[in-house]
């Protein structure tokens, strides 16, 4: 089970990742994590990408691209994986392709967690958190009892500055932009499916399991 896991910023593509992995018993490969660890274990391609990190640059293509071979190829991935955060470029895919016929891997998936922008502005817009013990609220969605005041602890809710329709607006075009050429290329190479993403999240999930199987 060799998937690619897609879906724009706040779909609840975390959870779906945290979900597969008890449902299938095989690693989530985020690339912030494995540029974390490659840092931290002072690889030599970690070198390489904290140095351009440190100097406020783009870590080049060969850089991240060696990094997530080094990880495709360790043995915890040989049942599979969730890759997540990669590739983000047409031509990181074509990059990926290589890692992977060199690693004797096929992709199983290219699944897309799909929620409309205009949905995730509006979960994004009317979310408040508590300021105390960090408990979820929405406005429309799943208001506390009293206004502005946590159900749990009592505390203030607030809303973080991320969750205003500006930034949600301009995270969402970019993402859009990015991603819109590789969901062309993996629907012409027949990987491309979409799970609505608007759904509960134990529907969303019945389907990603479904897509998987199909
Ligand atoms: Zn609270």
């Amino acid at each position: 089970m060799h998937i690619l896991l897609m879906g724009p910023p706040g779909a609840g593509k975390g959870t779906q990742a945290a979900n597969l992995v008890k449902e299938f018993a095989i690693p989530h490969i985020s690339t912030g994590d494995i540029f974390r660890a490659a840092v931290k274990e002072g690889t030599e391609l970690g070198k390489q990408a904290k140095a351009c990190m440190d100097a406020g640059k783009l870590v080049p293509d060969e850089v991240t691209i060696g990094i997530v071979k080094e990880r495709l190829a360790k043995p915890d991935c040989a049942k599979g994986f969730i890759l997540d955060g990669f590739p983000r470029t047409v031509d990181q895919a074509d990059a990926l392709e290589k890692i992977l016929a060199d690693l004797q891997i096929k992709l199983t998936s290219v699944l897309n967690i799909n929620v409309p922008a205009a949905d995730l502005i509006a979960r994004a817009v009317g979310r408040r958190i508590c300021k105390k013990c960090g408990a979820t609220y929405h406005v429309r969605f799943n208001p506390s009892q009293k206004d502005g005041i946590c159900d749990t602890c009592g505390g203030v809710l607030y809303q973080r500055a991320d969750d205003s329709e500006a930034t949600m607006t301009s995270r969402l075009s970019v993402y859009d932009a990015q991603t819109k050429p590789l969901v062309d290329y993996y629907k012409k190479a027949g990987l491309y499916v979409e799970v609505d993403g608007r759904q509960a999240i134990d529907k969303v999930f019945a389907d990603v399991v479904q897509c998987l199987k199909d």
